[in-house]
């Protein structure tokens, strides 16, 4: 399935005129994408190098023609992409550089010196840009204030405080916002994820297809979060306490996923109780915390949601870690004993 500008569109009024400005040919010089880790910047930012690169008529880009298809592998001797990766970054040189150094802005703007193959549009991807150190930025800015004609600069950025004030305001700003979990479900699904894995899934991506994308294929989280529904959800004697947190207490360095595993859980079944009846709610999930999902008080939640913040802080705090783990496993199992029958 290739992604075109159109899958975009759903994120709002910013893309859609946007993909207006480009369409009617009509786009401002320098662009900065932002948003969170996994909603799409990269890939839009190279949907639009690939609409200014392409020149095909009718919609843009075509993603057949042979502009569309060397932007695509990045190869386009008129795109400029700089990141981490070094100046050539075409990301597969594999070792990642600190910062973005001065030199490699300097190198693309004396590049867009020079006329385009067929004179054509340039662009100039800048992925991380804020990782360019203040004096790649200061270079960058002399550019941007006048960009040489059919030059673009798409810049991208998920930490933009580190960004001088000055570049900012210079770049027209695009933010990406988390998607519907709706899109996110349909991605998943047309990657093939089975339809219980991606519903599991959706509450912990939070709108970040990259997120979900990386969760469901991340095998040691299934394996993590099937033990910690087996230890907290499924304990219910005395007795099996001491074995589990005596097997779990070396385990402190992924306490922090045990804990995230243990919220997405306990809001899941709070989603329940406020009328979502879907079974993938509450899979995997003994049938007593069913009934707890459906008849237990909302104060009941936010008690096992603060138990496991406690746990959290106790763990943070240097507090031995099998006592932590002890502690709250005796709480989600007095929980679970009141709802056995
Ligand atoms: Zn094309």
């Amino acid at each position: 399935m290739k992604i075109t500008l159109t899958d975009f569109l759903p994120q709002g009024e910013e893309i859609t005129s946007l993909s207006r400005q480009i369409a009617g040919q009509r786009l401002v010089h320098a662009l900065l994408i932002t948003g969170e880790e996994g909603l799409g910047k990269k890939t839009l930012a190279r949907l639009i190098a690939g609409a200014l690169l392409c020149r095909a008529p009718g919609e843009r880009p075509c993603g057949s023609c042979r502009d569309c298809l060397m932007a695509e592998k990045l190869e386009h001797p008129d795109l400029i992409l700089i990141s981490r990766q070094g100046p050539e970054g075409t990301e597969k040189s594999g070792k990642e550089r600190a910062s973005i150094p001065v030199d490699d802005i300097r190198e693309a703007v004396r590049a867009c010196g020079v006329k385009t193959l067929d004179s054509g549009n340039r662009v100039v991807l800048i992925f991380e840009a804020d990782k360019m150190t203040p004096q790649a930025q200061n270079c960058l800015l002399k550019t941007l204030e006048e960009p040489p004609e059919d030059t673009y600069f798409i810049l991208v950025s998920e930490h933009t405080e580190s960004l001088l004030t000055t570049v900012i305001s210079r770049c027209r700003p695009v933010r990406l916002h988390p998607w519907e979990d709706a899109v996110v479900k349909r991605v998943l699904t047309e990657r093939g994820i089975p339809a219980d894995r991606a519903a599991q899934v959706l509450p912990a991506a939070a709108g970040s297809i990259g997120k979900a994308i990386r969760l469901a294929g991340d095998e040691e989280y299934w394996q993590r979060r099937g033990e910690v529904i087996k230890a907290f959800f499924a304990t219910v004697r005395r007795s099996d306490i001491l074995s589990i947190s005596t097997a779990w207490k070396d385990r402190k360095s992924e306490a922090e996923d045990f804990w995230q595993i243990l919220e997405l859980q306990v809001r899941q079944l709070l989603l329940r109780h406020l009328g979502n009846k879907d079974a993938q709610l509450t899979a995997g999930m003994p049938q007593a915390w069913v009934r707890f999902a459906d008849q237990a008080p909302p104060e009941r939640f936010a008690a096992l949601l603060d138990a496991v913040a406690e746990a959290r802080k106790q763990t943070l705090a240097s507090v031995n870690f099998q006592a932590v783990v002890e502690q709250l496993l005796l709480i989600f199992m007095g929980e679970s004993n009141q709802w056995q029958t």
